[in-house]
């Protein structure tokens, strides 16, 4: 099985109900532009993924930033995954370094978002990476290969799971790892999965995530073993993220 390529939009804490022009503008742009070779999904704020779900275009996909490992109770302030399916939502992402490093999520708790996700029939994007100290340690592969075999389920399959290599350093700097680098750690990520699930290991998506831009998507995906983009700053102007489609465009 091949892997399905994916960009993805993580809109962190940005949008209001105005942004709906921005998916709508999206919509416009993939509509009109060459058929894009991938598929095509933004995660807003929790606030906004029953609106956005209800207004996309078939071609888009909506997603969701987080969710509880829980299916409900007495947790308040958190979204669960059936809520993020019923509200329309295909996509969650887990395990973002954001919130890794704000909230404190370990791999282990990664996992059992992970498994709500796919309890409720949606894919997890579950998100790995190093930071700069870790880098310069020359401990990148060891730390991104040990957060991919504790946060990605036993039971995940390319049909419900993809891996987000996103080096903490890169998120929102504009500083980007070399081409050679991303390839190696996502040769790496493949082998991993290759190694634990055997050949269905070759058909998941990994993305990269990082200061992803029009200017440099076609380059970065062109990597060996890249097979989209998860992007955020650049997900919040639909002209930027339709540039970075562009990079799926025959
Ligand atoms: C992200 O937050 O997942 C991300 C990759 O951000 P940016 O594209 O802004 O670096």
């Amino acid at each position: 099985m091949k892997p399905t390529a994916l960009v993805a939009g993580n809109w962190k804490m940005n949008g209001l109900a105005a942004s709906r022009a921005e998916l709508e503008a999206l919509g416009r742009f993939v509509e009109s532009g060459a058929d894009a070779d991938c598929d095509i999904l933004i995660c807003p704020p929790f606030t906004l993924v029953g609106s956005f779900a209800a207004a996309a275009p078939e071609t888009i996909k909506i997603g969701a930033q987080d969710c509880h490992a829980n299916k409900s109770g007495a947790h308040t302030g958190d979204v669960s995954a059936e809520m993020l399916r019923d509200a329309g939502a295909s996509h969650v992402i887990v395990g973002h370094s954001e919130r890794r490093a704000d909230h404190g999520e370990t791999s282990e708790q990664v996992r059992a978002k992970a498994e709500a996700v796919h309890g409720e029939g949606m894919v997890a994007i579950v998100c790995v990476g190093e930071t700069e100290a870790e880098r310069d340690a020359g401990d990148t592969l060891a730390v991104v290969l040990d957060q991919v075999a504790k946060s990605v389920p036993g039971a995940a399959t390319p049909k419900d799971t993809v891996v987000a290599y996103e080096p903490v350093w890169a998120i929102g700097t504009g500083r980007t790892p070399t081409v050679g680098d991303v390839a190696e750690v996502h040769t790496a990520i493949r082998g991993a999965l290759v190694t634990r699930f055997g050949d269905i290991g070759a058909g998941f998506s990994l993305l990269y995530g990082g200061s992803v831009k029009p200017a440099n998507a076609a380059e970065l995906m062109a990597a060996d073993n890249v097979n989209g983009a998860l992007v955020g700053g650049a997900s919040l102007k639909a002209s930027d993220f339709n540039g970075i489609i562009e990079a799926y465009r025959k």
